[in-house]
């Protein structure tokens, strides 16, 4: 593990077989339809491209960049839309793919923007889910893993940007989120 590591939550083979289902189960709710995948950058990047290999639809992609935590490891509330998307999702089936539910206002907000430009059906895939932080109730379709209260990286989660290439999910050691070295 990672020196930086408290912890490994969830293994390689872990996450590999848990996306394989979601993305069966996925395939089977959409059968026959098209499906337009909106990624939430950076984050669910590599949750995306694992996911979307198993899915069997025919998948279009896009994606939005959106800021709620800056540089630090806790939450300011706020949401902004750093990138928005490059076409309308009118009359498509759309499904949020991210990394990591926390408090739940990201997705809240994200959940009221993009239904309000007609999308035929919008559903939310999370990776995690930490239901206990939460502070706004949003509706999760499709979770990979719901896990406790810590601080993870790895699999696309980063800390100040680091830590996104490792295969696994680990907890990283509050010291070094905390400011500690
Ligand atoms: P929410 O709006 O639900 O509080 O936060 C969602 C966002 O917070 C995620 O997309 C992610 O960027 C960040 N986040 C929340 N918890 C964690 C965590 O444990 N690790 C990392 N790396 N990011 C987190």
């Amino acid at each position: 593990m990672h020196p930086h590591g408290e912890k490994i939550l969830l293994s390689e083979q872990e996450i590999k077989t848990r996306v394989a289902q979601l993305g069966r189960v996925i395939s089977e709710d959409y059968k026959g339809k098209e499906l337009l995948v909106i990624g939430i950058l950076k984050g669910a990047i590599i949750f995306l491209t694992d996911l979307v290999r198993s899915i069997n639809n025919p998948i279009y992609f896009d994606f939005m960049s959106v800021s709620s935590y800056g540089d630090s490891a806790s939450t300011s509330g706020e949401v902004r839309i750093l990138k928005d998307l490059d076409k309308s999702i009118e009359d498509r089936h759309v499904l949020i793919v991210e990394d990591i539910i926390d408090t739940g206002l990201t997705l809240d907000y994200l959940t009221h923007v993009l239904s309000s430009r007609g999308p035929a059906s919008l559903k939310i895939c999370t990776l995690l889910d930490k239901p206990s932080r939460r502070v706004t109730p949003v509706y999760v379709h499709y979770r990979g893993f719901s896990i406790s209260n810590d601080f993870v990286v790895g699999y696309g989660l980063d800390y100040n940007e680091r830590y996104r290439n490792l295969p696994y999910i680990m907890a990283l050691r509050p010291k070094i989120y905390g400011g500690g070295s």
